[in-house]
């Protein structure tokens, strides 16, 4: 597959400045994040994409090289002098892999508190409420959405079934009956206990939630019947989600506060809705554009012909020349998909195929030995 341009990975302008860069990066590495989307190929694609484009337009050296040369500028084993890509069989460009993406990911979050907040690393992602009591926020969660092309022509607006934790009503989500806690003793209250471990990246020192109290900092002293002391409780919810025309296979919608339930007060976790693209039985799609096959007789593709196509949504006529060879490729204008968060629309490829009889009648024998006698 040819690789795709760094800046359009980005989502950004060619003359994007270092903050948009990063800004983009930040979004994309968090949103397809191999830890967010667990077992999920296509972000964890993404994930790898965004990081090696971040990569190499965040360093001013690299960035002007590639502007200068696009991806020629890291070919090759000793290409470019860029160390940080290993080259692949020769000539094909440079491979940066799952596991260099999330080295790469790793230093860039030691650089940035926006990271460390998000990830959890620097202990940041607690709430605290009222009287000193803290919170943990709940998990994101995932589903996903397969829409047909014309969902996706149109935008749709759908109601999705989720499995999520939510507040236990028995305890208001106290997990206990009567209210009353006390103080963790194996974290003595913090929520949080802190180990040490060699990694590949060095010796680290991790806080985690305290396996005990779960992060709450409290237990429960009585705890509730209905929730097992927990507060929340497995239920099934309906969420509405508006879907824009010209989503693709891979694309995400971030429902906020869709997730689990945060527990002890903390805030829920999000909801992502992955869109996935339902076969369709008669176009297949190309980024916004389509293409379907048009079958017509010898006779029509030697007299013309009007034929009626049906589109994503609606239908037209299209007229056949007279003379028309079999493997034509007819283009209508704006009949393709809409692109995302714009007014443009693909093409629909309307390619025809002449279709030989397969069984003649007598009559059609001695008509098409006719032919044959004209030479045609
Ligand atoms: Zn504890
Ligand atoms: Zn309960």
């Amino acid at each position: 597959m040819a690789k795709r341009d760094y800046y359009d990975v980005l989502g950004i302008q060619k003359n994007a400045s270092d903050d948009d860069i990063k800004k983009a990066y930040r979004k994309l590495a968090v949103q397809y994040h191999p830890d967010k989307n667990p077992g999920d190929k296509v972000a964890e694609e993404k994930f790898r994409e965004t990081t090696e484009a971040y990569e190499v337009l965040k360093d001013a050296k690299k960035r002007a090289q590639y502007d200068q040369f696009g991806h020629a500028a890291f070919d090759g084993p000793s290409g470019g002098g860029y160390g940080g890509f290993r080259g692949y069989g020769g000539g094909g460009g440079v491979q940066f892999d799952l596991s260099d993406a999330l080295r790469a990911f790793m230093n860039n979050v030691g650089n940035d508190s926006f990271f460390s907040d998000l990830f959890g690393f620097g202990g940041g992602s607690r709430s605290r409420r009222g009287g000193g009591h803290s919170g943990v926020k709940g998990n994101d969660l995932q589903v996903r959405l397969p829409l047909t092309l014309e969902e996706i022509s149109t935008g749709v607006k759908k109601t999705i079934k989720v499995k999520r934790l939510d507040r236990c009503g028995e305890c208001t989500g106290t997990g206990s009956k009567s209210g009353k806690r006390a103080t963790c003793a194996k974290c003595h209250g913090a929520g949080r206990v802190r180990h040490v471990s060699n990694s590949f990246f060095g010796q680290m020192i991790q806080e985690s939630a305290c396996p005990v109290c779960k992060g709450d900092g409290e237990i429960v002293v009585d705890p509730c019947s209905a929730c097992g002391g927990s507060g929340l409780r497995q239920t099934e919810t309906t969420v509405s989600v508006d879907i824009p025309a010209g989503v693709a296979e891979g694309n995400y919608i971030t429902v906020p506060e869709k997730g689990d339930a945060g527990r002890g007060g903390g805030p829920s976790g999000n909801l992502m809705v992955i869109i996935l693209e339902k076969e369709h039985d008669r176009f297949t799609r190309h980024g916004i554009d389509l293409a379907c096959d048009l079958d017509i007789t010898f006779s029509e593709a030697a007299l013309g012909c009007s034929k009626t196509i049906e589109t994503l949504e609606d239908k037209i006529k299209l007229k056949i020349p007279g003379g028309t060879q079999s493997e034509k490729i007819f283009q209508l204008k704006s009949k393709g998909l809409p692109e995302l968060r714009s007014k443009n629309r693909g093409v629909l490829l309307v390619h025809v195929r002449v279709v030989t009889p397969e069984k003649l009648g007598k009559q059609e024998k001695e008509l098409f030995e006719k032919l044959a006698s004209l030479g045609l």
